[in-house]
């Protein structure tokens, strides 16, 4: 059979340890066999970063906003450890705070969902997307640990001159303080991001702060979401049949948990932190999490939630066959692979992409699956290696074509 041909590059970011393994697997037996790839290749992997000094991250970053779509490999971002293992010439930065900084994004994390494993909430029926603005608040935040009696100041001074003072508390013994910013483009940038995710996967957009209790700060986020809404957004939401609803934090974890799910939940920094390791949990698995990286612009940067999974490339390079699961590795190709489907009207690619997930979800609902989904699958399963695993794939898709 002719393979489906594509016209524009995809940048294809590899990586490191059992992902690139796993990512070359995927390229192999899924993907090129019946796709004539086009990507533009980047090798994110940590030897090409530190010979690179990085700059090879900033070159991926910006090959992304000249196409639209990529796809990325999980990386391992050096520590102390690392920078022995590697030989580092420096402790480099984490590729995704670098590209996330490039395209100003926001990252939508969003659950794969099979039959037999349920969530731990019973009335989730559909993923809950978590998107998480990734700037600024207490992650950005200054403290002090203060001594005795005394007084805690927050002071603005403007670049004319002006100050603006308020007195935080009159301290009568030891005691503590923090203080945190955010800004109007961030927030206006991860706005505009989520509208328009929502409007990509034609799914309601929920908002959620805590505006009662702070009344400037919060409430600049749920001014600046209903402004840009508003203005940019309200019409084309109707149009495409879909909602944008603004609730406190607390009432939004109420909602959440009673609902069915098949939403995004935009969340401030700190509540997307905790929320999206919630929702991964009830879930089910990292293995099962897919991640996407949407800059308001409408760029995407597709990838898997979890990491390059150290433990299995240690027993891989002893020769072991690993049972590693590939599924959200795989999802960020079919993801990816879609969207550049979209954008260039290649029917044909799309379909293969939809086919592929099915036949990824019919082998897992089979009872054909990783270690990791063992544990947490009902009924029967038979617990295959990452390749046994993907040719099990393979074998559906074939099937399907
Ligand atoms: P990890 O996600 O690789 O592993 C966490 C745990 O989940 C491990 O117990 C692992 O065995 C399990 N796990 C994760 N994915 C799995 C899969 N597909 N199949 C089976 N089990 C799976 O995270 P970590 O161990 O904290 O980090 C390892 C490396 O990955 C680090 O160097 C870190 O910097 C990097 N990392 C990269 C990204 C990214 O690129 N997006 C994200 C997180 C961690």
């Amino acid at each position: 059979a002719e393979r489906i041909l594509m016209n524009v590059p995809l940048v294809e970011m590899d990586g490191d340890e059992m992902t690139r393994i796993i990512w070359k697997d995927i390229k192999d037996i899924l993907l090129e066999p019946y796709i004539e790839l086009k990507t533009e290749y980047y090798d994110l992997g940590l030897e090409k970063r530190d010979e690179t000094d990085d700059k090879i991250t900033v070159d991926a970053a910006l090959a992304t906003k000249k196409y639209g779509v990529a796809v990325k490999c999980a990386t391992i971002t050096p520590n102390a450890q690392r920078m022995t293992e590697y030989k580092l010439k420096h402790m480099w930065k984490s590729p995704n705070g670098t590209i996330r900084a490039i395209l100003d994004g926001t990252v939508f994390r969003k659950p794969i969902i099979v039959s037999n494993i349920k969530p731990f909430v019973r009335t989730w029926e559909k993923p809950i997307t978590i998107a998480r603005h990734a700037y600024g608040d207490v992650y950005k935040g200054v403290e002090i640990k203060t001594s005795g009696k005394g007084r805690g100041e927050l002071i603005y001074t403007s670049e004319s001159g002006d100050v603006t003072k308020e007195i935080i508390h009159e301290f009568n013994g030891n005691g503590i303080l923090q203080a945190m910013h955010n800004t109007d483009s961030s927030i206006e940038s991860f706005a505009r991001s989520c509208f328009g995710y929502a409007l990509d996967v034609k799914e309601d957009l929920w908002f959620s702060t805590k505006d009662t209790i702070s009344k400037k700060y919060d409430h600049r986020f749920k001014d600046i979401f209903e402004e840009i809404f508003d203005a940019e957004y309200a019409s084309r939401f109707k149009e495409a049949g879909i909602e944008y609803f603004y609730t406190l934090i607390d009432d939004a974890v109420a909602r959440v948990i009673r609902s069915e799910g098949g939403f995004i939940w935009a969340c401030k920094n700190y509540d997307g932190d905790v929320m999206s390791d919630m929702v991964a949990t009830a879930f089910g698995s990292l293995a099962m999490m897919t991640s996407v990286l949407v800059s308001p612009e409408g760029f995407f940067e597709y990838e898997a939630a979890h990491g390059t999974v150290t433990r299995h490339y240690y027993q891989h390079l002893e020769g072991k066959e690993t049972s590693t699961n590939p599924v959200a590795t795989l999802f960020a190709w079919t993801g990816a692979l879609r969207k550049r489907g979209e954008m260039d009207s290649l029917t044909d690619l799309v379909d293969f992409c939809d086919r592929l997930d099915k036949a990824t979800l019919d082998t897992i609902e089979d009872g054909i699956m990783t270690k990791d989904l063992a544990i947490l699958a009902e009924g029967d399963k038979k617990v295959v290696t990452t390749k046994a695993f993907l040719v099990a794939i393979k074998e559906r898709l074939e099937k399907a074509l």
